[in-house]
């Protein structure tokens, strides 16, 4: 189970009874913070910072257990910052300050000197706030009584932020196949990636996985079968096709998990050995949270990935999508977005339907592909690219609508949705930012947890909501 560690900070000063009600405080807290986390993580409460060394060995229990995803410090009394400065110059995990106090009201009749030095948190917090404002650390800082439900909304935005960025640093992308011959986009730098994101960017040929397909057994594709026949609706009779898309799914199952990748990227420019393009296959995968970048594109993959472990028990779909076309009715302008077929089955608003259809592109055999009808409502549509000496992470408002009219002649999964503030600004600031046309849309995740991820990770962002005017539009226009 992913653990937070809780750590508080006090000193000597104010004497071995304060000690213990601060430890007695800090425990009562952990409690707290347990029961409203439970379903996400553990919360580990380390002994009471008085000293560097002590701050220093609670760090280092942090970084070493790999199962903590983040630390979460409280200064309960003054807490000299100069005794955080080892132990911060080391922490390796993401950071959260809780500027908070045992007592929410204070006791106007009775205090005194001794409960004055014994809750005073705008005293220590700010002095630790300095601290690490000096080191540079990015960390996050939620501030108010500690058990205000929006303070707990806030300690588990970090949870799945931080849990979403201890993925990052461990996940393998597996591409197969190079990047689709021309396409900007999908290129840049793979080194930069691992160094900030932790991402391994591993190239295999398509072949590897031909050759699996062809030791898969027929029980195998009839487990497989069984799945796809127990989630989606068969509307085919071509059921054959549908076995070599079950075949070639359990082929990129056993692979990935053989070479311990949660993430991977092919393109129909390099489908050497295999018969059709994967639909399903990629469809169904998405759906269980594995990242998929087509045309060989390993960011979008690998940002897809962290980005579903982010929305990790939310409600909500979130997968990779395809920029499309519009329908550019005055006033309702809309987007369709889709790809060949590679639309995540977590998009679908009831069971999808399985059909095969002609591709016309990539010359390959006619593809079994999952067929469905979107969620609908808020959502972010997100991206990150290379800007060439900096990664930039793209993140604008929208809206799933359902489509305005039937479209009977494009059997493929497609989602719609509106801009914000509007087509005019919404799009020019997306394409001024360089967002491209590979991205993640969310209606499990907000702006607020991708500008969480970009300024833990240290990453530049820019985002596009009813918030953008037009001077804002000019701003963005002359970022570089
Ligand atoms: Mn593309």
């Amino acid at each position: 189970m992913n653990k937070l560690y809780f750590i508080v900070g006090s000193q000597d000063l104010y004497g071995e009874e304060c000690l213990r009600q601060v430890a007695e405080d800090a425990k009562k807290m952990t409690e707290f913070f347990s029961e409203k986390l439970s379903d996400l993580c553990e919360v580990v409460l380390l002994p009471t910072v008085e000293t560097a060394r002590g701050c220093v060995e609670d760090i280092r229990k942090a970084n070493n257990d790999d199962e903590c995803i983040g630390v979460m410090t409280w200064m309960h009394t003054f807490s000299p910052a100069k005794m955080w400065i080892k132990g911060l110059q080391q922490l390796q995990k993401p950071l959260l300050h809780l500027h908070t106090q045992a007592n929410e009201r204070l006791p106007y009749d009775k205090i005194d000197m001794d409960f004055m030095n014994l809750n005073q948190s705008a005293h220590g917090d700010r002095e630790y706030g300095y601290i690490v404002a000096r080191l540079g650390i990015p960390h996050e800082v939620v501030a108010g009584f500690y058990q205000r439900e929006d303070v707990i909304k806030k300690i588990r935005r970090f949870v799945d932020v931080a849990k979403a960025m201890h993925f990052s640093k461990n996940l393998t992308v597996a591409t197969f196949g190079n990047n689709m011959r021309d396409v900007a986009v999908t290129d840049g730098n793979r080194l930069e990636a691992q160094i900030k994101y932790g991402w391994e960017i591993k190239y295999w040929g398509i072949g590897e996985i031909a050759e699996l397909a062809k030791n898969v057994t027929e029980e195998e594709i009839d487990a497989k079968m069984k799945e796809y026949t127990d989630k989606y609706t068969m509307a085919t009779d071509r059921v054959d096709v549908v076995r070599e898309q079950a075949c070639m799914e359990v082929a990129f199952e056993k692979f990935l998990s053989e070479h311990d990748c949660g993430a991977f990227t092919d393109t129909f420019q390099d489908l050497h050995g295999l018969n059709q393009l994967p639909g399903i296959a990629a469809q169904n995968l998405m759906a269980k949270g594995v990242g998929f970048g087509p045309e060989g594109d390993y960011k979008i993959s690998a940002f897809s990935a962290v980005l579903m472990k982010m929305a990790e028990g939310r409600e909500g779909a979130t997968g990779f999508i395809e920029d499309y076309t519009y329908d550019l009715k005055d006033g309702c302008e809309l987007e369709l977005a889709s790809h060949m077929l590679e639309v995540p089955a977590s998009f679908a608003d009831a069971k999808p339907e399985i059909q095969v259809h002609p591709l016309d592109i990539g010359d390959k055999s006619d593809p079994a592909r999952l067929v469905f009808d979107s969620v609908l409502g808020d959502g972010i549509q997100v991206t990150l690219v290379d800007m060439g000496d900096h990664f930039r992470i793209i993140c604008a408002d929208i809206e799933l609508v359902r489509e305005p009219e039937a479209m009977p002649n494009l059997p493929v999964a497609q989602i719609m949705y509106r801009h914000k503030p509007n087509f005019e600004i919404g799009t020019a600031a997306w394409c001024y930012a360089g967002g491209a046309h590979h991205s993640v849309v969310s209606t499990a995740l907000t702006r607020e947890d991708i500008a969480l991820f970009a300024r833990l990770t240290g990453t530049e962002l820019i985002t596009i909501g009813e918030d953008t005017t037009e001077a804002e539009l000019n701003r963005i226009a002359s970022y570089r």
